[in-house]
């Protein structure tokens, strides 16, 4: 089944669409970093994470919960949550700064670009 951890999805190209157009370079998905970012400017020590609403439990339309087995979904969406804490804490304690892009965000490109760019121009603290 698709999940939690899908690579390429569409909210993942579009972000790396916009920034590849602005001239930024990245590296993808590296396995050797807490939860395999998704877009890594090393350089930069910036992480950015594209997250699903649904299977990352955001607190928006497309992140409720369906009505169906709602013990086994809100079971499963929490343990995605706290894995996405847990990684978000080691990257940061490792002297990463971590940005994370929600799904229902990729839908307002001029929004999502601002808020990208201020976050890559931003010193490290
Ligand atoms: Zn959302």
């Amino acid at each position: 089944m698709a999940s939690v951890g899908q690579r390429n999805t569409g909210p993942e190209m579009s972000v790396r669409r916009l920034l590849h157009r602005m001239g930024y370079r990245y590296a993808l998905h590296r396995r050797d970093l807490p939860g395999r970012p998704d877009l890594v400017f090393a350089p930069r020590r910036k992480i950015v994470f594209v997250h699903g609403c649904f299977w990352h439990g955001h607190h928006c339309r497309k992140g409720r919960l369906p009505t169906s087995r709602v013990d086994y979904w809100s079971e499963k969406i929490k343990k995605n949550q706290a894995r996405d804490a847990t990684n978000v804490a080691e990257l940061k304690d490792a002297g990463w700064n971590v940005c994370v892009v929600w799904e229902c965000e990729t839908r307002d490109p001029e929004a999502l670009r601002r808020r990208l760019v201020r976050f890559l121009k931003e010193d490290s603290s």
